[in-house]
């Protein structure tokens, strides 16, 4: 939050863009929509920043561990992980889904990357063609999620070679139990989180058997990372957000919609996942 603080001055960025722009319709509310944009921005970048100072904590040792961001002695495993988690954070940010991006990485045994996805709609779908839903959109939130292809799916499809046996995935939330399958049926045996491992389920989407096959049937070596977002929550207790909450009280109410609208619609969201 200090970037926002720091780059969000009515004498800095916020002033050139109002008096150097030609925007006619530079009033209230698009300053409230520009700086709740920007300050979103700040905060994804900080969450980035702050995920990668994290490690990551097998959940079983076992064996043969072709792909050990968490051995002492294996610093490069451990960096190689947290870009490639980064970069499935990053892919997350092109989901259609105005509530939750997921973003997912694949690398064969060699190492080499083979495989980005994130969720979003079938390629060439056109804009419209199905329902996105944000969070007010009650009636037609569970209808997208149908139609969703999800990060997983979308790496294992739109993956550059056949053979990924022996591989490692990279997701930004616990695989579903529609992925789980798939990614067990290609021989991917390691899987590293960007969060804790999720097993309850959320909305409509279930996520027992990830849990089942790394846990129980060890199909699966898991390494979870700390999150990243309950760091930020931490932060916001300790005063970030009270600042935030005190700007927008300032404002109109039309500026308060405006800002709640921006808030609700922000993604990716940390309360769900695909
Ligand atoms: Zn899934």
């Amino acid at each position: 939050m200090q970037l926002f603080k720091t780059y969000w001055k009515d004498d800095g960025l916020m002033g050139k863009a109002r008096d150097e722009l030609p925007w006619p319709a530079f009033n209230d509310d698009m300053k409230t929509q520009v700086r709740n944009d920007f300050r979103d921005t700040m905060e994804w970048i900080a969450r980035i920043i702050m995920g990668s100072e994290k490690r990551f904590r097998a959940l079983h040792r076992d064996g043969d561990m072709p792909f050990d961001p968490e051995a002492e002695s294996n610093h490069l495993q451990c960096h190689q992980a947290e870009h490639l988690i980064n970069l499935a954070k990053i892919l997350a940010e092109r989901t259609d889904d105005p509530k939750t991006g997921v973003g997912a990485v694949i690398i064969n045994d060699k190492r080499e990357i083979v495989g980005l996805g994130w969720n979003g709609f079938p390629t060439k779908a056109l804009y419209g063609e199905f329902p996105r839903a944000s969070d007010k959109d009650v009636a037609v939130r569970d209808k997208k999620y149908p139609y969703v292809i999800h990060a997983e799916q979308n790496a294992l499809i739109m993956r550059n070679i056949s053979d990924i046996a022996g591989g490692t995935l990279f997701v930004t939330k616990t695989p579903c139990d529609e992925c789980t399958p798939l990614i067990q049926m290609v021989g991917i045996k390691t899987v590293v989180l960007g969060v804790k491992l999720q097993k309850e389920r959320k909305e409509s989407i279930a996520y027992s058997k990830f849990e089942e096959k790394v846990n129980t049937e060890r199909a699966f070596v898991c390494f979870e990372m700390e999150s990243a977002e309950s760091e930020m929550e931490d932060a916001s207790a300790s005063g970030i957000q009270p600042a935030a909450e005190k700007e927008k009280a300032s404002h109109s109410g039309q500026d308060k919609a405006v800002a709640k609208k921006a808030k609700s619609e922000r993604r990716p969201s940390s309360d769900s996942g695909l």
